[in-house]
């Protein structure tokens, strides 16, 4: 039986390892398919305390993983392909299946991250990380004084076109449709913003490329069918995330988009099953923030297993 099983190895589920196995609880971390999170697809992180000429996002996480092993974290590869809860007398145990293994645990910090959502176009694989980005908090600095293009319509688009606006000679948001879905303050922000425009009504065909760099993107009005080429070093894709909560949907607490719900301890309704970073966190979704949380479900994950010990 195993005291404590991390699922998910980005930024949240290593900062939980270190802080549990730091505690002497001798963490399992299940890795899952996106070893590493988010951060695996990130270029430079400038935002992250203590690195003051930044760090690459690979880099990070390969320190935070050896930082847990030594420690004594243990990892295993694999997908997690269900999760149930067995009650027993005095607490629950949970059973995680990983291709074909069961395993038992006390408690289970759930750190399984989201998906930024992808157009499904060839070329933005291409260029992915090469001037196709899913983060403009992250990436967007890398871009000072060139012209970048942003794709999407809610309150993601317009705060990450704000923010672009600051580095960036130019921000132009291409919406499939003839209004944003963004709340009207947001909305409001980008119209007033002198470097930002945006272009109604179409979609991004392909993404154009010279030398393994973006160049720009080809789009189509959806209304016309005309297409048009914009000049631009970098697309940001803002058409929202996917929380990889699927395996614990039939159990936990979820919101409408299917973010786990925790409360302020990340705790959720069952007993000794905790949630930590993108999986939950739908505002702020930033490494510093994954691994807060990380470190927070581990520590009420210590006080939990204390407290059915005695
Ligand atoms: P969202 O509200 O779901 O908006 C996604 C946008 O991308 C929509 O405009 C959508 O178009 C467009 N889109 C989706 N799939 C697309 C595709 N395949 N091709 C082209 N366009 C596509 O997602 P979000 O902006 O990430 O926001 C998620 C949640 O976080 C929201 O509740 C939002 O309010 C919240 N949030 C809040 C803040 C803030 O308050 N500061 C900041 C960020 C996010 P349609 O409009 O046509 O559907």
């Amino acid at each position: 039986m195993e005291k404590v099983v991390i699922i998910g190895s980005g930024m949240a589920g290593l900062t939980a390892a270190i802080y549990t196995s730091r505690a002497n609880l001798s963490p399992l971390v299940i890795s899952g398919k996106d070893e590493g999170g988010q951060l695996m697809l990130t270029t430079i992180v400038e935002n992250y305390p203590c690195f003051p000429e930044g760090i690459s996002g690979p880099e990070m996480v390969t320190r935070a993983r050896e930082q847990a092993k030594k420690f004594g974290t243990r990892f295993r590869d694999g997908n997690i392909e269900s999760f149930s809860v067995k009650a027993g007398s005095g607490h629950n145990t949970y059973e995680i299946g990983v291709e074909g293994e069961k395993i038992e645990a006390l408690s289970v910090i759930i750190a399984t991250g989201a998906s930024a959502k992808m157009l499904g176009i060839e070329s933005e694989l291409k260029y992915f990380n090469r001037g196709v980005h899913t983060c403009a908090t992250c990436d967007g600095p890398l871009y000072g004084g060139k012209d970048v293009v942003v794709i999407g319509g809610g309150d993601s688009a317009c705060e990450e076109s704000m923010f672009l606006s600051k580095v960036a000679s130019s921000v132009t948001i291409v919406h499939r449709r003839g209004e944003f879905r963004a709340s009207k303050i947001m909305a409001d922000r980008v119209f007033a913003n002198q470097k930002i425009r945006v272009i109604w009504n179409s979609g991004v065909e392909e993404v154009l490329g010279e030398n393994r760099r973006v160049t720009g993107v080809r789009i189509k009005d959806v209304v016309t069918g005309k297409t048009a080429e914009l000049k631009a070093s970098a697309v940001f894709l803002a058409i929202g995330h996917v929380p990889n909560s699927q395996p614990f949907r039939h159990l936990l607490d979820v919101d409408e988009v299917g973010y786990l719900k925790a409360d302020s301890r990340m705790r959720t309704k069952l007993p000794g099953v905790f949630v930590a970073g993108d999986v939950y966190d739908r505002v702020y979704r930033q490494a510093i923030t994954a691994a807060g949380t990380g470190c927070q479900a581990a520590i009420e994950a210590e006080r939990y297993l204390d407290g059915i010990e005695h």
